[in-house]
């Protein structure tokens, strides 16, 4: 059966997304889905930028909307709330406070940043010409690793978001994410099929099968999101998604509350 459940939904607050939050319940409903949950870019721990992530004053709103949105949808759909946070070496203590000011039912951790690079920025997409990259994924898996070690997470996002441009490294990088899937079995991350990058220029689920095959056999359990930034986005391609990780090996997925796995359902 299609995922009943899409963890990786956007709001307008970040700056760089489209439609009402209902609206977005709304498609979930009539894509048969009976979960869902927001998770909209957390304030930056580093810098402020508006029109990519949510500012810190908005988080009342953030959740007054999905307060929201639960009770008007309370009879046909379950309504979580989360976020999708950025790792930044050296601001955990900030990251962690940021994360504790309201209660979750899951956090996504994501890598968008090598050092003050937004690597998956179309506007800073000229910089990849003066990378290597094989240095640039070599540092992209290591920031996953530090992100599941912080303990700060409980997904992380879209974990190959480094081919998004669809640069892809020359070097054998088997050995990166056979450490790297050793790494979040043991901080218990989860990670999530993101359907987001069938529409990027990579033109593939996130992640690879390559690796996916790699974290299935380490046992990292998997969620599903689609990264809606509007409303018809949400749960796009989650049949290619569901066959994407039954090809992987996985039979199960797992459901989040309170920041703990409370479900696991079948494929
Ligand atoms: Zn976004
Ligand atoms: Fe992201
Ligand atoms: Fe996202
Ligand atoms: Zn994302």
């Amino acid at each position: 059966m299609t995922p009943i459940c899409d963890y990786h939904i956007h709001t307008p607050l970040c700056g760089h997304a489209e439609g009402d939050p209902a609206e977005y319940a709304k498609q979930a409903v009539q894509k048969g889905l009976s979960e869902i949950g927001f998770s909209d870019h957390a304030p930056l721990v580093s810098h402020t930028d508006p029109g990519i992530s949510m500012n810190i004053s908005q988080l009342p709103l953030y959740h007054q909307m999905i307060e929201a949105v639960r009770a008007q949808f309370a009879n046909k759909l379950t309504v979580r709330v989360g976020l999708e946070a950025d790792y930044i070496p050296g601001f955990e203590d900030k990251s962690k406070d940021l994360l504790a000011a309201y209660p979750y039912d899951y956090v996504i951790g994501s890598v968008h940043f090598i050092e003050k690079w937004g690597f998956d920025d179309p506007i800073q997409l000229q910089e990849w010409d003066k990378k290597d990259v094989n240095d640039v994924y070599r540092e992209y898996f290591k920031l996953l690793r530090q992100s599941a070690q912080s303990g700060l997470f409980d997904i992380l996002g879209h974990v190959d978001l480094v081919k998004k441009f669809d640069f892809h490294p020359t070097e054998d990088m088997s050995r990166e994410i056979e450490e790297t899937a050793s790494v979040f079995k043991e901080a218990a991350i989860v990670i999530e099929i993101n359907s987001s990058g069938l529409h990027k220029p990579s033109h593939e689920i996130y992640p690879c099968m390559e690796h996916l095959k790699v974290y299935c056999r380490n046992g990292v359990p998997i969620t599903f999101g689609s990264d809606a930034h509007k409303p018809e986005e949400v749960g796009r391609d989650f049949n290619k998604s569901r066959e994407w990780a039954m090809a992987a090996g996985y039979k199960e997925y797992v459901l989040f509350e309170k920041r703990k796995v409370t479900r696991t359902v079948e494929l």
